[in-house]
């Protein structure tokens, strides 16, 4: 048995995922988009079968705008290596905030560092973002705005469509983060009107290797591929190349097909499960652990005292946030100890790490109940 609250880090994964790979690697094997017999062309219909979804589950435009990555971190990667280089000069400014992942950081600070642009910061206050100065922030030098949607560590979904309007309205282009929002809600990037968005496939129940970057036909066509090779040209000679259409234009190489293929039955999966279902359900399970959290004397919970997220994060006292962690492991407990990929924000509250309690929808009460039993236990363990 496993109580597993590390769902922020990566997701469990469902058969029907595993058996989604199982069966590409032992049925229909190929590369894609190349072949001329009939298991190429099964697996290529089955890896664009996914575009398909991916366009309808976040209700892009096209699956023109669908990108095939490896994740997250790469598909903001190829945003700042394409987009970013070409679009920013000196004296520009990138904007995001102190709450980004590191992924949604050191692009940029890379980024800002070969262009001369200049990169700022949406302060926090206290446990969320301060927009007072927001009008400040976005002005005629903004190019480009880069926002996570929903925290990683605290309980918090950011009003990013305010963000967006207030972005359009310079000319800025909008990148959102939708790496931890996606899993749990519906997205739909027409209404957001985002210029890019990001995601992982292993958070939201597929397999480990695929991500997704949307982005706007217009400006993708208009930006140049990050990655040359096969299958993301047009025409190759030896003193040039031209490039294929979107979305081939980025990805070079043989892509993941295993990957992608299993990406789609993940969102199968979810869709089965329904959004409302899962929305309902985690905030339940949020909530319980919220009130049976704050029970436990010492206790620092970290966030708004309205949680409108999947984690909790919080320390204890003197209690150092990896002795606990290791402890509860030894009752088969999987939960996450240190600064989670956010150092900015663990230095906005002073702290080097903390425990991250992280649900997804087959979590339940008596797992948080039985969580709540042994995080007491290890807690003597430590006092004797
Ligand atoms: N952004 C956020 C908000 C995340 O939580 C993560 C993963 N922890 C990432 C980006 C990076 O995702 P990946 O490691 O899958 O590329």
């Amino acid at each position: 048995p496993l109580v597993y609250f590390d769902n922020a880090s990566t997701s469990q994964k469902p058969k029907c995922v595993i058996e989604a790979l199982t069966q590409f690697y032992s049925e229909y094997n190929a590369n894609v988009h190349r072949g001329i017999y009939k298991i190429a062309d099964a697996a290529t219909e089955e890896y664009e079968k996914v575009r398909i979804k991916v366009n309808n589950l976040i209700n892009s435009y096209s699956e023109r705008s669908i990108i095939f990555t490896s994740g997250t971190t790469e598909s903001i990667n190829i945003v700042a290596h394409s987009w970013g280089v070409e679009n920013l000069r000196k004296g520009d400014e990138i904007l995001i905030t102190e709450m980004e992942h590191h992924s949604n950081i050191v692009p940029w600070q890379i980024i800002s560092k070969k262009t001369g642009a200049i990169l700022r910061y949406i302060p926090m206050r206290d446990d969320i973002l301060d927009l007072n100065n927001i009008d400040n922030l976005i002005n005629n030098r903004t190019k480009l705005v880069s926002i996570i949607h929903q925290s990683n560590v605290l309980g918090i979904i950011n009003p990013i469509r305010e963000v967006i309007e207030k972005a359009h309205k310079v000319g800025a282009k909008v990148l959102v983060d939708a790496a931890q929002s996606i899993p749990h809600m519906n997205l739909d990037v027409q209404n957001l009107e985002c210029d890019f968005l990001t995601f992982s496939g292993h958070k939201m129940c597929g397999p480990t290797g695929v991500g997704v970057l949307f982005g706007k036909e217009n400006i993708l066509e208009n930006m140049d591929p990050v990655f040359g090779g096969g299958q993301m040209i047009e025409k190759v000679s030896l003193d040039k190349s031209t490039w294929n259409e979107i979305p081939f234009k980025f990805e070079a190489g043989t892509p993941n097909i295993a990957q992608v293929i299993g990406l789609g039955a993940a969102i199968d999966y979810l869709m089965n499960v329904g959004f409302d279902f899962i929305r309902e359900h985690v905030s339940e399970l949020i909530q319980y652990a919220t009130s049976e959290l704050q029970k436990i004397e010492h206790i620092t919970i970290y966030g708004p005292n309205q949680n409108q997220g999947s984690v909790i994060s919080f320390n204890i006292d003197k209690y150092s946030a990896y002795d606990l962690v290791k402890l509860l492991d030894c009752y088969n407990i999987a939960v996450r100890a240190g600064h989670h990929c956010v150092q900015p924000l663990m230095n906005h509250y002073n702290i080097s790490s903390s425990i991250r309690k992280s649900f997804y929808f087959y979590n339940t009460k008596s797992e948080i109940n039985y969580f709540i039993e042994c995080l007491k236990k290890t807690i003597k363990i430590i006092d004797h």
